[in-house]
């Protein structure tokens, strides 16, 4: 039975919509990329500047979405300070609590 395709997504080039393929397809939904072929064939511009569109069946759009969504809020994760325990943002490389260097 062919379901109905939505785009669910569009990936900021092939990378990321590789990505976010492999981490939908292991949670079963089916993923289809548009627009990486096409980068392909044009030959122009480099596979990294094009937007990829992510597809997914209609039935599988919900928990698409959310995954995509939990994606996006994880995708600059914070560190935790081995030294005090304080939560940093993604941007920062020392402990703004204690200065522990983040890769020490
Ligand atoms: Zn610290």
């Amino acid at each position: 039975m062919d379901d109905i395709w939505c785009e669910v997504y569009r990936a900021a080039n092939v990378l990321e919509a590789h990505s976010l393929k492999g981490m939908l397809e292991s949670s079963r939904i089916p993923v289809r990329l548009q627009g990486e072929s096409l980068s392909a064939a044009a030959g122009e511009l480099p596979a990294d500047v094009l937007e990829v569109g992510i597809w997914v069946p209609q039935s599988c759009l919900i928990p698409a979405a959310r995954l995509l969504s939990a994606y996006e809020q994880a995708e600059q994760p914070g560190w935790c300070c081995p030294r005090c325990g304080e939560q940093n943002g993604a941007q920062f490389e020392l402990c703004w609590q204690c200065g522990h260097d983040r890769d020490a």
